[in-house]
């Protein structure tokens, strides 16, 4: 790893940094939907640029309606393999530690 010549004065950082900033997006209307659309892209929602389809949204409508639902959890046979206990070790090892630490306390107190 090379070393810098110099150490970069808090004035010539904070310089570098001034033009970091993010700026606010521009936000126009689609003429078709009326829904907010970034400037020079095609609208999200309907799919048209300057009045052409050119973007297929059935396909993004499909999707988003698969996302919104909530994931089913994947039920499954344990015949065939096992997950091992991995879960039940971890609460083992909570209970072992609250044991450990109930009678210590007891003795302290006696
Ligand atoms: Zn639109």
């Amino acid at each position: 790893m090379s070393v810098p010549a110099s150490k970069k004065s808090r004035s010539a950082v904070r310089r570098r940094r001034s033009h970091h900033a993010m700026k606010a997006q521009n936000v126009g209307i689609c003429a078709g939907c009326q829904a907010p659309l970034v400037s020079h892209q095609a609208c999200t929602t309907c799919g048209f640029y300057k009045g052409k389809q050119v973007v297929d949204v059935s396909r993004n409508t499909a999707r988003l309606v698969k996302r919104a639902q909530p994931a089913a959890p994947q039920a499954h046979d344990h015949a065939d393999h096992d997950h091992g206990d991995h879960d039940q070790s971890k609460k083992q090892k909570n209970t072992k530690s609250k044991t450990k630490l109930l009678p210590a306390t007891e003795e302290k107190a006696s």
